[in-house]
């Protein structure tokens, strides 16, 4: 059972954070989410709306029912109760159908109308401010942009540093956030250190839980989107990226007075980054890099990210957020890696592997055989070598020994 207090705000310097005083069965806990104190207006300690959705899919891994003091707003709560959880329940024997027992607030909370999105300064989060910087639809262009940090460092950069990492992150959002004349809000909670789950299999609820945090200024949220709407699934998806189901769960977490989007879930990965490749601010600060601070250009998402703009012909006009010239002087190299894990047909690398498909030719595969068949040869080698020194290693020391002996 887990039960959630009346939310409350707590001054903590420049910062007002909206605070939870949580029951897991035996164990009190706290979760908290912060902002600056001209954002405290927005966040939300009538309801326990946001607390309900940010462990919602930890109290169906763990069996929890949930109870809440505060009440959940009652749109929310039917969507939840009739519709999320029962699809999930049924389609995963891995996620129990928990109970909710709370007051409901049957108005809707009033908010300032405000329309965000993250702004990661990924691809996806580029094409969802390329469309709603200036779009023809007014009441849906942008009013603000977020940093939310609710779990994402934690996931590649502890080798780099994850507040090293959430710095140069937060630096770039401002930089973004400044040429386009937009707010940034950043902010900071301790939800996932608490109610710890994979950060695939439960990015979305983390981050409708700051949406909801802040339910007083949102009318319209942007969530960036994985894959298409073809990819919809609901099997097994505690094993699963909380994205497969985004169209489902977005649309539970919506009311008449907050609409969440998956945006750019028409899209698949290469027509996203066609979108954005001519955006200026794109060309500057587009930072995908899932290890480091700035765009590393060996990991999988540097890797696919260089291929992509390699296919668009645009490699030089990202010279300021890559390093192009690397990229060129290795191709092979990548494309070697690109038809290892494409071939076997990875969802995010099959369309540029789709484009790519005529570089794979006889000559190209005939090359790769060779070097794999000779890698494993030197591997054999190798692996022979250090069984012999290993074996001479134990020799000296059995002759030590014995001179000892006598
Ligand atoms: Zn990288």
């Amino acid at each position: 059972m887990i039960t959630l207090e009346q939310p409350y705000l707590e001054n903590n310097g420049d910062f007002t954070r909206l605070v939870c005083d949580i029951q897991e069965d035996e164990k009190k806990k706290q979760v908290f989410f912060e902002v600056e104190n001209k954002w405290a207006q927005y966040l939300c300690y009538e309801r326990a709306d946001a607390f309900l959705i940010g462990i919602l899919n930890y109290a169906m891994r763990f069996k929890h029912d949930i109870v809440c003091k505060a009440p959940v707003t009652e749109e929310l709560l039917y969507n939840i109760n009739e519709y999320l959880v029962p699809s999930l329940a049924i389609n995963d024997s891995k996620l129990y159908p928990i109970k909710i027992t709370a007051p409901v607030e049957v108005e809707p909370m009033p908010n300032a109308g405000g329309v965000g999105t993250g702004v990661s300064c990924g691809v996806d989060s580029f094409h969802c401010i390329h469309n709603h910087y200036n779009s023809q639809y007014k009441g849906q262009n942008l009013t603000h942009l977020c940093i939310n940090s609710v779990g994402s460092f934690h996931r590649g950069y502890t080798k780099y540093g994850i507040d090293r990492a959430r710095d140069d992150v937060r630096r770039r959002a401002k930089a973004v956030a400044d040429d386009l004349g937009l707010p940034l809000i950043i902010s900071n909670s301790n939800i996932k250190q608490e109610f710890d789950i994979y950060f695939e299999h439960s990015h979305t609820y983390y981050s409708m839980f700051a949406v909801y945090c802040m339910q007083k200024l949102w009318k319209v949220y942007y969530y960036a989107s994985t894959y298409t709407f073809a990819y919809f699934n609901l099997k097994n998806s505690s094993k699963k990226d909380t994205a497969y189901y985004e169209l489902l769960s977005l649309q539970c977490f919506s009311t008449h007075n907050l609409r969440l989007y998956s945006e750019g879930s028409t899209k698949d990965r290469l027509e996203k980054t066609r979108a954005i490749v001519d955006d200026k601010l794109a060309q500057k600060y587009l930072h995908v890099c899932c290890t480091k601070g700035y765009n590393c250009g060996t990991c999988l998402k540097c890797r696919r990210t260089l291929l992509t703009l390699d296919i668009l012909g645009k490699l030089d006009d990202f010279r300021e957020s890559f390093d192009v010239d690397y990229y060129k002087a290795h191709r092979n190299e990548y494309l070697d890696w690109l038809y290892e894990n494409g071939r076997t047909g990875n969802i995010m690398l099959k369309p540029i592997y789709n484009a790519l498909k005529d570089e794979f030719n006889f000559m190209f595969r005939f090359k790769y055989s060779l070097a794999r068949i000779m890698h494993k040869i030197f591997e054999i080698q190798d692996c022979g070598t250090k069984v012999r020194i290993r074996i001479l290693f134990i020799k000296i020391s059995y002759k030590r020994k014995n001179k000892c002996r006598n």
